[in-house]
């Protein structure tokens, strides 16, 4: 169980260090892993704020490549160097803005697993996808190229993560129903068991993300197929998210 905040381009690194010293002691007690993923240039700040306790920092993008001419990337050493664990690879917010490509997702968590950073990837369909029906085959088909030529160990090994986040409830105050959420991580796991086997799929934590909030947090992690959030806007409120990372 893992419960990540995104914070997006939100707060300073001045902000984002007053904000976690905040958070510490709201969620020392939280059975879920607790992860936050800030601006690139809170990573240095925030991870030396939170060195010895248990939240762990994720950034919020990487390049594919190690280094070189690709003016305003940031690579996974970089990140590593800046204090990062995690990583978050694929979300809608740059695959709809920033021409992220299922095959540039599949490079970057080939990248990612290669540094040691542990992937978050997400997937998840549109509003129009879901009332044409075709939910499961295009969670389905993000999930499988993200992790073409990845391996079983490497799969396990990494500690990667999936967050089925809707881009219908992303921001929008619209939550999945417990239901369909559920049903949404069921598929991935199934999927999942189809690549790597029914013993390895169960092990994946697979995240629901989409306008979580204190009050729905709870029956949505007590679904038998989630196995914690990935939160947006609720994540830059520490007594929400505290709320949250408890649920
Ligand atoms: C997100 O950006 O990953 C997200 C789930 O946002 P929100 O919780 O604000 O819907």
């Amino acid at each position: 169980m893992i419960v990540a905040g995104n914070w997006k381009m939100n707060k300073t690194p001045a902000e984002a260090v007053a904000f976690v010293k905040e958070l510490i002691p709201k969620v020392a007690g939280a059975k879920a892993g607790v992860v936050v993923a800030v601006p690139f240039t809170a990573l240095p700040g925030v991870a030396g704020a939170l060195k010895g306790t248990n939240i762990k920092v994720a950034a919020q993008n990487l390049h594919f490549e190690a280094k070189g001419a690709y003016t305003g990337e940031i690579s996974a050493d970089m990140l590593k160097g800046a204090g990062a664990e995690y990583v978050i690879i694929g979300h809608s917010e740059r695959r709809q803005y920033f021409g992220e490509t299922d095959e540039t997702v599949n490079k970057k968590v080939h990248t990612a697993i290669a540094a040691g950073l542990v992937p978050i990837v997400c997937v998840g369909e549109s509003r129009t996808e879901r009332e044409q029906g075709v939910t499961a085959e295009v969670v389905r088909r993000q999930v499988k190229i993200a992790l073409l030529n990845v391996g079983g160990d490497a799969l396990l090994s990494s500690g990667l993560v999936v967050a089925y986040e809707p881009i219908w409830a992303i921001g929008t105050g619209l939550t999945a129903t417990n239901e369909q959420a559920n049903e949404v991580c069921g598929v991935i796991r199934g999927l999942l068991g189809e690549l790597y086997g029914a013993g390895a799929a169960k092990k994946v934590c697979i995240q629901y993300g989409g306008s979580v909030t204190a009050s729905n947090a709870k029956e949505l992690f007590a679904m038998p197929e989630i196995d914690g959030g990935l939160v947006g806007g609720a994540s830059l409120k520490a007594d929400d998210f505290g709320v949250i990372a408890n649920a």
